[in-house]
């Protein structure tokens, strides 16, 4: 087994603890073809990265991806926030990103109902999951996201429709290794609807980069491997 890529880590320009730097080396030691850093995008009031923050960042991977050139692909991800029905806060030019993956968060400014809907659920509200679910995808047509991250987290989804619909549309889903958010039928609906699967570390420290054990092994658990993009059997 051997891990190809990892497009889902954060660093201290948002609410981790290592530097952009630390994530590439540890992304090297493991061998691996390429890493991104994916920092939380501006609609996120407490974590969000925006403004010139957010250029230094940009700046800096820039830099990186020349240096470690050969080495190692380093790829400028952003995650991004599902802002309302269908909304979210990808940027509208994403020239300068290698990889947009949008997810719900807590921490984005409620704009109306659905939004305060969204909101109260997530904090133990009354669930919607197949609305929920329509809201992500619409909003990760809208920004042509790469990844829909950790389904389930927050917000409950509607699995079938989403892995149908997320399909259709070239998205991929993430298992994410922090939290595994899908249970083992739920991965084995994604297997079937021919969704391709993406392991995340979300590593918030260098040392977690690349980390995919929980999302192995549930991935594993549930036969599901061979969907997997980012792992090579
Ligand atoms: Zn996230
Ligand atoms: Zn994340």
């Amino acid at each position: 087994m051997r891990i190809i890529e990892d497009l889902h880590t954060h660093t201290y320009y948002s609410h981790g603890k290592s530097s952009p730097r630390e994530n590439v080396l540890r992304a090297i030691e493991l061998g691996l073809e390429s890493v991104a850093v994916s920092e939380h995008a501006g609609g996120n009031i407490w974590i969000g990265v925006r403004g010139k923050k957010l250029e230094r960042l940009n700046a800096e991977l820039r830099a990186l991806k020349k240096e470690f050139a050969g080495k190692i692909l380093v790829k400028n991800g952003l995650e991004c926030n599902v802002t309302d029905f269908g909304k979210s806060d990808i940027p509208k030019d994403r020239s300068g990103y290698d990889v947009i993956i949008l997810g719900y968060h807590k921490g984005v400014a409620p704009v109306n109902r659905f939004a305060w809907h969204i909101l109260m659920e997530s904090f133990g509200g009354k669930s919607t999951p197949r609305r929920n679910a329509e809201s992500i995808l619409a909003a990760a047509e809208a920004g042509h996201a790469d990844i829909i991250s950790h389904p389930n987290l927050y917000l409950k989804v509607d699995i079938p429709y989403m892995a149908e619909c997320a399909r259709q549309l070239g998205i991929m889903l993430e298992i994410n290794s922090a939290r595994v958010t899908m249970s083992a039928e739920e991965l084995r609906i994604c297997r079937d609807k021919g969704v391709k699967l993406i392991i995340g570390s979300d590593a918030h420290i260098a040392s977690r980069v690349g980390d995919f054990e929980k999302a192995l092994a549930a991935a594993r658990e549930a036969g599901v491997l061979d969907s997997v993009v980012n792992i090579e059997q």
